[in-house]
């Protein structure tokens, strides 16, 4: 019996998630072949530059030619014609899976063009980075990061098991949940801080160019972090804003009473109000660092990764 978990898989999009995959299931030996393609006849040149996949076809649809497993990895709103383009060629048994930050439209928008005896299992690793295109992946992206699986009605419990090895083999830790869910809880861990920092740096992008200035030449004071998150993919944020836009207004309506209240307490000079909160939310990250998904060093971490050693 073979060691690989899946055969051949194909990948349809090579930026920084379908090129970090190739690369990961290549340096772990996690599949024997690799097909894929993506939109521009650049990035299928520079994948062919990387040798990152076995073969690099023209279309979607020559690439999932005799693939056990798809993974489609673009934009979120563009998961459904891919779906389509791809249904009439895919293998008897094919797994087809994707990428997207959000799960409820990618199901809505996928699942009326898989055909019967092939398997839907949508999928969403908690692991990215502010980068795109396929220069930006590494094969270590997923390690110790969650992989969240959400099967509909097109899965079957067989698919979901062997896309769970997958994942795991590429080094995540996999758990299944329901898209809704899903969604909401992406809707205030990744999609609302990403729409604060496009907040943030889009307010100080309409300051008067002096006061900007300033600004960039003070950004160590905390708005650097935000121009780091502000600076990802916009055609994949403009999806998932698009695409998820029930969660974010739901979530966004708590957060806009919550800034009210601490606009409040400012305004009445309200020191214990404002403590106590800064007091919790310290607890919070130290949570986070308890639970592996962050590093406490200081700065990020950043001093040491722009070190000489490391550069
Ligand atoms: P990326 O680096 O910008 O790459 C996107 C890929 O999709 C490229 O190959 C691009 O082709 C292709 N593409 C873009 N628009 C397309 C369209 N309309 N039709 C067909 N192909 C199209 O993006 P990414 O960061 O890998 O994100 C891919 C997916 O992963 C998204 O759904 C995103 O929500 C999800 N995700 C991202 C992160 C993250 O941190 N970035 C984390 C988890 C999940 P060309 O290069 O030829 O233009």
């Amino acid at each position: 019996m073979s060691e690989f978990v899946f055969d051949r898989i194909a990948l349809i999009g090579f930026g920084l998630i379908g090129s970090s995959i190739a690369r990961a299931a290549r340096a772990k030996g996690v599949v024997r072949e690799i097909s894929g393609t993506a939109r521009s006849e650049k990035t299928r040149a520079r994948v062919r530059e990387l040798g990152i996949a076995d073969k690099v076809a023209e279309t979607p649809a020559q690439a999932v030619e005799g693939a056990e497993l798809v993974i489609v990895c673009v934009p979120v709103g563009a998961s459904g014609a891919i779906a389509r383009e791809i249904a009439p060629h895919l293998a008897p048994g094919a797994i087809v899976t994707d990428v997207g930050s959000v799960k409820s439209s990618v199901i809505a928008d996928m699942e009326p063009h898989i055909p019967d005896g092939c398997f839907l299992v949508p999928g969403h690793p908690i692991a990215g980075t502010e980068q795109s295109g396929p220069d930006a992946g590494f094969a270590e992206l997923f390690t110790n990061r969650w992989c969240i699986l959400t099967p509909g009605e097109k899965a079957s419990p067989e698919a979901v098991e062997k896309l769970t090895r997958f994942w795991q083999a590429l080094g995540s830790d996999v758990e299944i949940m329901e898209a809704g869910h899903h969604d909401l809880v992406l809707a205030i861990t990744s999609h609302i801080p990403h729409l604060i920092a496009y907040n943030i740096v889009g307010t100080v992008a309409d300051l008067e160019a002096d006061t900007r200035s300033e600004v960039i030449k003070y950004s160590a004071s905390g708005f650097r972090d935000f121009t780091r998150i502000a600076a990802s993919d916009p055609a994949m944020w403009r999806d998932v804003f698009l695409a998820n836009k029930d969660a974010v207004l739901e979530m966004l309506g708590r957060f806009s009473e919550d800034l009210s209240g601490l606009q409040r307490a400012i305004r009445r000079g309200d020191s214990e109000t404002l403590e106590e909160l800064f007091t919790r939310t310290r607890d919070v990250r130290r949570k986070v660092i308890d639970a592996g998904q962050e590093t406490a060093e200081p700065d990020f971490g950043r001093i040491r990764a722009i070190s000489p050693e490391t550069d």
